[in-house]
């Protein structure tokens, strides 16, 4: 591995940057911290549940019928080929990280060789529509997902390349682009997509290749997109994202996923082009997208009804469809706009969703996974089926989901932090290690801290050039009071646009200390959210806690609780085997509803259920909840009074 190999989305020297990612080895994450245990269990668990799941599915011998060696129906959806595609992606970050895993890397191998051998001779490769529909190639791009695989194909030939994992699919990846840029490049046919993704594939093909053509058939997609070239059908143009034209478009609206990969696309084709415009367009979405439509978990996609984004403040917590993989996307998105634009706003975006809607997707054995992610379960919820399951499940027949967290997870280090000749900055808190080059000489720091558990972060300079730098943290968006000391002195170095920036000689051994506090927080949502109008949520630090049927005494039905704001609500360390290092505690009342009918006399907003009783409440991280009995869940509590 070279000290310079690019992780996702690392933008070319003369794009629009306003930091830059460092290497995909220079994070190194502690197994011992939360995002390092989580990692580990990928690459343990996760990762070769989804190899073991492409066979169980049929998605490779779906690919094998392309080559004879596979003699069975086409199984799965018409996109089964992305199963495989971002499974390799997560395969080839994870061989990167080393060392290497012999079934991985004979999954990489097997599979490189099956792609080969399957590609068309004009490189056109897809194994529905070679096998199952050979005549309508192209014909069907509204549905089709054919450029949505082939835009995972070309993210996993580029992960390989990056990680170094091998450089076979690169070739497959180029050819399949080479045929996308023939036949819908500059001259060719006016046609986008009814599930972006190509896009910032290309884009980051074109960053790996240094083959310019494939950053203007990107940019081609995203320009033509809004001109109503998919045609109308039952979900009508919003739900492609083709009602508009993004540089015109001001409200997220759409199939949740589809939105969030487009944006990610066009900040990939705008930093790359240097389109200030078009970036500008993206931010103005992310306003709509971040001011009314996300949920506290960061999740987003408030209708299972077209998986889409609803209006504004439209946000029901019981019936959030918040898409695991809309959580991914938007981690990605949020990526390439801190990249672009230094804000830190899209920093604490990205560890909102990290920590809550993305983490809640994956059961504590890693192998078991939640498709949508709701806040609230209720009592009596039929759970039985994917739509909205009372239990994380092993897969799904729209297997989107667990891949893409296994790409994510094995690529994680690689957002945690940017360097360029100022210095270091470091955008999320784990346990590890950190190499990087500032202005050629190589700085190295060892973190040590129990982050998001705790809010204290120490930092140890390891390495340090004799000159000056600067070393930035970001100070997220939740946190209001802090503390900060080098070599045990207090230090009086502002805070700049969210980062605490400290700039001086370092030498070797030198100490920071930053202590976020972290008091739990009692939440209220705008007005506007109806759906939780009268709530409260628990929050301490980045995490969004929630209340368990588990938690509580026999009898007491969670929708009968009543949180009373006026008593202290404390963090406290459960000890013993618990899986969870800080719970909170608080009180609550319950009430006795059962006299009353569905409607009934208005009384006041108190006085309307009778019997109120004390309970005491204990509240465990969302991310962690339905890892004991199945059983009714909220993250908005209704309050005393
Ligand atoms: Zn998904």
């Amino acid at each position: 591995m070279t000290d310079s190999q690019p992780g996702p989305a690392t933008p070319t020297t003369g794009a629009i940057r306003a930091m830059r990612p460092v290497s995909i080895d220079a994070v190194r994450l502690d197994p011992s911290g939360l995002l390092g245990g989580w990692q580990d269990r990928n690459a343990v668990a996760t990762l070769p549940h989804c190899v073991a799941q492409l066979d169980d599915s049929g998605a490779l011998d779906n690919l094998r019928r392309l080559t004879g060696d596979s003699d069975r129906e086409y199984r799965g959806f018409w996109f089964a080929d992305s199963d495989v595609y971002k499974s390799l992606e997560a395969a080839a970050w994870q061989l990167g990280r080393g060392p290497a895993d012999p079934r991985l890397r004979e999954f990489v191998d097997s599979t490189t060789s099956l792609l080969a051998k399957a590609q068309g001779e004009d490189g056109y490769l897809n194994s529905y529509f070679t096998t199952v529909k050979p005549d309508r190639r192209w014909q069907e791009l509204r549905s089709s997902h054919e450029l949505y695989c082939a835009g995972h194909l070309i993210q996993a030939a580029v992960a390989a390349a990056r990680a170094q994992a091998g450089d076979g699919l690169l070739a497959i990846a180029s050819r399949l682009a080479d045929l996308l840029v023939d036949h819908f490049g500059p001259g060719g046919v006016d046609a986008v997509c009814g599930h972006p993704e190509i896009e910032t594939a290309l884009v980051e093909l074109y960053r790996t290749t240094g083959h310019r053509p494939y950053l203007e058939l990107a940019r081609r997609f995203v320009d033509l997109r809004g001109h109503g070239l998919l045609g109308e059908d039952r979900l009508g143009s919003q739900y492609y994202q083709d009602h508009q034209p993004v540089r015109e478009a001001t409200e997220a609206t759409g199939h949740a996923v589809r939105q969030l990969y487009l944006l990610a696309g066009v900040v990939d084709v705008a930093t790359e082009s240097g389109d200030v415009a078009l970036l500008a367009a993206a931010e103005r979405l992310w306003e709509s997208a971040f001011a009314t439509k996300t949920y506290l978990t960061g999740a987003h996609g408030s209708r299972h009804r077209d998986e889409a984004f609803g209006d504004p403040y439209e946000l029901p917590p019981d019936r959030a469809y918040a898409e695991t993989c809309a959580a991914i996307a938007s981690f990605q998105w949020n990526w390439r706009l801190l990249l672009a634009t230094g804000g830190s706003r899209y920093a604490d975006e990205m560890e909102r969703a990290l920590y809550n809607a993305i983490a809640v997707a994956t059961g504590l054995d890693g192998r078991h996974f939640f498709y949508s992610n709701p806040l609230q379960l209720r009592t009596g919820h039929d759970g039985s089926h994917e739509d909205a399951p009372s239990r994380r499940l092993p897969w799904y027949s729209c297997a989107c989901c667990p891949p893409n967290i296994a790409r994510l997870m094995a690529s994680l280090q690689a957002y945690l932090a940017t360097a360029d000749g100022s210095g270091l900055q470091v955008h999320q808190y784990a346990a590890g290690t950190i190499r990087v080059t500032v202005d050629g000489a190589p700085v190295e720091l060892t973190v040590r801290t129990g982050y998001p558990w705790s809010g204290r972060i120490e930092l140890t300079v390891d390495t340090a050039p004799a000159e000056p730098w600067t070393l930035a943290l970001r100070l997220p968006g939740w946190c209001t009071s802090y503390a900060v000391e080098v070599d045990g002195v207090p230090a009086q170095d502002s805070a700049v646009r969210g980062y605490l920036r400290l700039s001086r000689q370092w030498d070797a051994g030198t100490s920071v200390i930053l202590d976020l506090h972290m008091p739990v927080r009692l939440v209220a949502a705008h007005p506007h959210v109806d759906a939780v109008r009268g709530c409260v949520a628990l929050m301490r630090g980045p995490l969004v806690y929630c209340l368990e049927q588990a938690d509580l005494p026999g009898g007491v039905v969670l929708e009968d609780v009543r949180i009373d704001t006026s008593a202290p609500v404390r963090a406290i360390a459960p000890g013993g085997a618990s899986p969870i290092p800080i719970v909170l505690t608080a009180t609550g009342t319950t009430t006795d509803p059962a006299s009353l009918g569905l409607y009934h006399a208005h009384t006041s907003p108190a006085g309307d259920v009778a019997a109120p009783g004390k309970v005491a409440l204990t509240a465990v991280p969302y991310f962690l909840w339905a890892n004991r009995t199945a059983g009714a869940m909220r993250v908005w509590i209704p309050t005393v009074g």
